[in-house]
């Protein structure tokens, strides 16, 4: 049997199973960051993303921005976790051959991103390869009370999303920024019930918070934001990388959320919460229901 007849999921389940963990793991596969024991007010985050040439960025796009995307892909989950980053490691393969200004605008990037959203970089590792690979593990952590998860939807929770979906692929999949700032908000400021990034892709991740909460949810089309790049309602929701947050908290909370907002990055309710039982379905603009098997990117 080939990786690609398993899939990604079934690959990271079939490690999953068969791993044992210690008492210090409270969570581990299976969310955007693992969470771990740590102070008696906080949660440690451990979270990694590896960007390799010819499949997440290209020789041609500018080393720089591929040095921002390694941190920042990570920053994303540790928000998607309710954290704050705090300590950075990074892994390069590079080809011998690689021009010197390369592997600096790379890291300048990173360093600007590590600046921005004050994550020291400590330390890494650097080895020869055939194409350029980047690697960058980030801790994070977050007080107890503001954890989020993709288990913990309610039934009848509003769901929201961060920002404008689809088109990532125009240049935004390496230059977004990371929703850092608008999740620490939401969860200094509501109960935020369970909280994804979209990195696979809209209906993917929403539907990795269904299957973990045990939930179904219906979401209505006429109020995703579609961004202008994208070619399409379909491909905007079924395309990975936007990089958005979606969230899921209970309605009492949904108007003062909208209300006291206070950021430029747009924020829309999109549905709703349902019974398991329910399944997942999206409301057209005609009125039709449609059941939503959650495709979204794999990576073999
Ligand atoms: P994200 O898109 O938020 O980075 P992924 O879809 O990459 O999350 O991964 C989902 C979960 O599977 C995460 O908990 C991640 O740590 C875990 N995971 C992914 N690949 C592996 C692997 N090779 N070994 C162990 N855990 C993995
Ligand atoms: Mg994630």
């Amino acid at each position: 049997m080939k990786l690609k007849d398993l899939g990604e999921f079934n690959f990271i389940n079939r490690i999953n199973r068969t791993i044992k963990l210690s008492g210090q793991v409270i969570k581990g596969i299976g969310d955007d960051a693992a969470v771990l024991k740590y102070t008696k007010d906080k949660y440690l985050l451990f979270t990694t993303d590896m960007l390799v040439e010819g499949k997440h960025f290209h020789k041609c796009d500018k080393a720089g921005l591929v040095g921002a995307k390694a941190l920042s892909c990570n920053v994303s989950d540790i928000a998607a976790m309710g954290g704050v980053p705090k300590f950075a490691v990074c892994s390069v393969g590079f080809p011998g051959s690689l021009d010197l200004k390369y592997a600096d605008e790379l890291y300048g990037g990173i360093k600007k991103i590590a600046q921005r959203f004050e994550v020291d970089l400590v330390g890494g590792d650097t080895v020869g390869s055939g194409k350029i690979v980047i690697n960058i593990a980030l801790i994070g952590e977050v007080e107890k009370e503001n954890l989020t998860l993709r288990s913990g939807a309610k039934e009848n929770d509003v769901i929201f999303v961060t920002g404008n979906i689809g088109g990532s692929i125009k240049l935004r999949h390496l230059n977004f920024t990371p929703r850092l700032k608008e999740a620490r908000f939401l969860v200094k400021n509501f109960k935020v019930n369970s909280m994804i990034d979209v990195s696979d892709a809209l209906l993917a991740d929403l539907g990795h918070i269904l299957k973990e909460s045990n939930k179904g949810a219906a979401i209505f089309e006429k109020t995703i934001p579609v961004s202008k790049y994208a070619t399409g309602f379909d491909s905007a929701v079924r395309d990975g990388e936007d990089f958005e947050l979606v969230f899921t908290l209970s309605e009492r909370y949904a108007d003062r959320l909208e209300d006291t907002w206070p950021f430029r990055t747009r924020l829309s309710k999109i549905g709703r919460v349902l019974n398991g039982r329910e399944g997942f379905s999206l409301v057209k603009k005609s009125g039709k229901s449609e059941k939503i098997k959650p495709a979204g990117f794999t990576h073999f």
